[in-house]
C-alpha cells in the first residue's frame, strides 16, 4: 500500500475495525494520513488491533474506542471520547455488522432483530451522533458499509438483504438532510469478500464454485478492494459525491 497524506489531519473512526474489512478499512486511511479510531464489541480484540496499527504508524496515530454500536448510550459516551480525547471526528466509516443463516421460515425474531439492530440501526446511532459534531463544523464524510445484497437478494440471509437495503436508503435519508451542512454521505457495496464472515463460504466447495462463475472478475473480492473507493470518499475529491452507493464486486451486480 503507497502511503500518503491526503487525509493528513483528518480524524476517521470505523467501526468494526478489530477485523476484517474495517480491519484494512482502518490501515488505509492511516496509510493516508488520518488519525484513525478502532471499534468493536470485543475490547481486548480493539486493543490487539490498536497495537498492531500502532506499531506500523506510531502511538498518537492509532486510538481505540470499543464500544457497542446499538447501545444509544454506549454510541453518544463513545463519541463524546472521541471528540474529547482524539480531536474533532472528519471521517466515519460504519462498518460493523453482522451475518445469521436461516430459512425465513425458521428465522427466530431476536435473530432478525440483532442482524438488524447491528448492520441498520447502529448506523443510524453512530451516524446521528457523529453528524450531531460534523453539522455544527460544516464538514464531514460519513461512508456506509452496504453490500451487494443491499440491492440482490439470496435465500437464508433475509434480515441482512432488509438491512442493508434499508442501509442503503438511510445513505440517502442522512443525504437529505445533512449534505446542506457540507456532509457527504456516501456507501459502498462490497460484492463477496473473503473474511472470517465469509469463511464458511469459501470452504464450501460448491459456494466458491458458484461465486467465481457468477463473478465476471472470476475471484473473491480481498479486503484491500475496499480501500481505494473508501479513501477517494473520505478525500475532497469526492466534495460533490452525495448519497450514491459504489458497488465493489467484480462486477457480479451488473451481470446475470
Ligand atoms: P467481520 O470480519 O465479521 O468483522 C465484523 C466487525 O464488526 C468486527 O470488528 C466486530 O467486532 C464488529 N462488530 C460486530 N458487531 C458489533 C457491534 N454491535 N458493535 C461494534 N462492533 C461490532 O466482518 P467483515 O466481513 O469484515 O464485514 C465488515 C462489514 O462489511 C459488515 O458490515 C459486512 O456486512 C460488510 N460486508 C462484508 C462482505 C464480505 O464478503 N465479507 C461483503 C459485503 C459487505 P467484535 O470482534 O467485537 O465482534
Amino acid at each position: 500500500m503507497t502511503h500518503s497524506t491526503v487525509l493528513s489531519g483528518k480524524v476517521a473512526l470505523v467501526t468494526g475495525s478489530s477485523r476484517g474489512i474495517g480491519f484494512t478499512l482502518a490501515a488505509g486511511l492511516a496509510g493516508a494520513g488520518a488519525t484513525v479510531v478502532i471499534n468493536g464489541n470485543n475490547a481486548d480484540r480493539v486493543e490487539a488491533a490498536k497495537s498492531k496499527l500502532a506499531e506500523q504508524f506510531g502511538q498518537d496515530r492509532i486510538h481505540a474506542a470499543a464500544f457497542n454500536v446499538t447501545s444509544e448510550h454506549d454510541v453518544v459516551a463513545g463519541l463524546a471520547g472521541i471528540e474529547a480525547n482524539v480531536g474533532p471526528l472528519h471521517i466515519l466509516v460504519n462498518n460493523a455488522g453482522i451475518q445469521h443463516r436461516s430459512s425465513l421460515l425458521d428465522l427466530e425474531l431476536a435473530d432478525w432483530n440483532r442482524v438488524v439492530d447491528t448492520n441498520l440501526t447502529g448506523a443510524f446511532l453512530v451516524g446521528r451522533e457523529a453528524a450531531r459534531h460534523m453539522t455544527k463544523r460544516q464538514r464531514g464524510k460519513i461512508i456506509n458499509i452496504c453490500s451487494i445484497q443491499a440491492d440482490l437478494a439470496r435465500p437464508t440471509i433475509a434480515p441482512y438483504v432488509a438491512a442493508k437495503g434499508g442501509l442503503r436508503n438511510l445513505t440517502r435519508s442522512m443525504t437529505a438532510e445533512w449534505a446542506a451542512s457540507g456532509l457527504q454521505i456516501n456507501g459502498i457495496a462490497p460484492g463477496y469478500i473473503h473474511t472470517e464472515m465469509t469463511q464458511s463460504l469459501v470452504d464450501d466447495e460448491a459456494f466458491n464454485k458458484w461465486i467465481l462463475a457468477r463473478t465476471p472478475a472470476n475471484r473473491w473480492g480481498r479486503v484491500e478492494d475496499i480501500v481505494g473507493p473508501a479513501l477517494w470518499l473520505a478525500s475532497e475529491g469526492a466534495d460533490f459525491v452525495n448519497g450514491q452507493t459504489i458497488f465493489v464486486d467484480g462486477g457480479m451486480s451488473v451481470v446475470v
